[in-house]
């Protein structure tokens, strides 16, 4: 007998149809020897709905409130999943995250969970009740709810599966699994069998979306395997978990591109201490993430050129602060590109092979690819390209690291 964490996102749980049928799953689990606890996410659409909502009441809702209201999304999946099992003829029983003890600090609307006090779960499943957890919230000290982030339900299950040492958690989506780059992007994108927690973490930070990467975090550091699965079909999935000699004999295990980046350059700066400290401060009071940094060896004027990404959606605001720091610290001027793309190549075992870096660079360069920064960690490579070689890149990297045939 296992004990399985069963997640199901806001796809699986759209409507009451789909919800019947995720209850359907649940009992043929557990009648096939299992011990189960449901974890769900709002009906797609529904977090959406709310925060539009709030959104016609003030443009500057407080956290506080924003989390009560965002937090009842996933209430209702949970009480009418529970009452989707109940109907087969099963014991169910629907749960608040504060009702399953996840205690999280007070950073509202996306706190981080500090422990489960688990006590309920372990009663409700001696009892032989399935749980049905909702996914995304907890309390805080002060038992005010909070919520984990958009996405978060993948934390709630995973969380749950650690502190109840479970023997698989299983994320259910609309896709059926992690695949070797984004088939929206190119047809021939394989389904992965597995994927180490390292490798999930940097597709996951590279933009492909199917478990947040936080929930990824946390079931590295307490060992939880993780299957990635879609709830349309009985597909096996992906598994996500700790590195192993397989994965090692395996270069690259994919290829992600993010799109949606602009690069921003500050010229003619002194190359003196605390410049980079300056302007990147200035950067990070607007709470604005920047991902590759780049500066370069100041030639004899003593002035060098600093040049880093922020994602689009940001570079407007993060352009306006570098031009106020320019003008401060009198550079030459600034300059910006907001139409390019991120294409990453990540694998384990990059670690332990030759010429990873090098191929890549030829391989775009046989497609007349200009790479215009690049950025490397031990498992994955990094360049910024133009937007509008996206496509061609990905096919290009694709086949040169044999990723069809994996
Ligand atoms: N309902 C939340 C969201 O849409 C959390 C989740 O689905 O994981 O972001
Ligand atoms: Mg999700």
């Amino acid at each position: 007998m296992a004990l399985l964490v069963q997640k199901y996102g806001g796809t699986s749980v759209a409507n009451a149809n789909r919800i019947k049928e995720v209850a359907e799953r649940v009992v043929s689990t557990v009648k096939q020897g299992n011990k189960v606890i449901v974890v769900v996410s709002a009906m797609a659409g529904e977090t959406d709905k709310l925060t539009k909502l709030s959104s016609k009441i003030t443009d500057t809702p407080d956290e506080r409130e924003m989390d009560l209201l965002l937090s009842s999304g996933e209430r209702i999946t949970s009480a009418l999943t529970a009452m989707a099992i109940q109907r087969l003829g099963f014991k169910a029983m629907s749960f608040t995250g504060r009702q399953v003890g996840i205690i999280t600090d007070s950073t509202h609307t996306k706190a981080m969970i500090e422990r489960v006090d688990a006590d309920r779960l372990v009663r409700a499943i001696q009892e032989d009740k399935i749980p049905v957890v909702a996914g995304f919230q907890g309390i805080n000290e002060f038992s005010d709810v909070t919520t984990l982030g958009r996405g978060g339900s993948d934390i709630t299950a995973v969380a749950i599966a650690a502190a109840l040492k479970a023997d698989l958690c299983e994320i259910y989506t609309d896709v059926e699994g992690v695949y070797t780059t984004d088939p929206k992007i190119f047809k021939k994108a394989k389904k992965m069998e597995k994927i180490s927690y390292d490798e999930m973490l940097e597709m996951a930070s590279l933009g492909a979306k199917v478990l947040h990467g936080r929930s990824v975090e946390f079931a590295k550091k307490y060992n939880v395997p993780l299957v990635v699965r879609s709830s349309f079909n009985k597909t096996p999935g992906t598994l996500v978990i700790k590195e192993d000699k397989d994965m090692e004999k395996i270069v690259v295990s994919g290829v992600a591109a993010d799109k949606n980046q602009a690069r921003i350059t500050i010229m003619g700066v002194a190359d003196t201490p605390g410049i980079a400290a300056n302007l990147f401060n200035a950067i990070a009071d607007e709470n604005i993430i920047i991902d590759m940094i780049v500066q370069n060896i100041s030639s004899d004027t003593k002035a060098t050129d600093i040049s880093f990404t922020v994602s689009r959606a940001d570079c407007k605001k993060a352009f306006e602060i570098t031009r106020k720091v320019s003008d401060k610290l009198g550079a030459k001027g600034v300059n910006m590109n907001r139409d390019l793309a991120k294409i990453s190549i990540v694998g384990v075992g990059m670690v332990s092979h030759f010429g990873v870096a090098a191929s890549m660079f030829d391989t775009l360069a046989k497609h007349g690819v200009n790479i215009m920064m690049i950025s490397t960690s031990e498992i994955k490579i990094s360049c910024v390209i133009d937007v509008k070689h996206t496509e061609t890149a990905v096919r290009a990297l694709h086949k040169a690291f044999n990723l069809e045939n994996i």
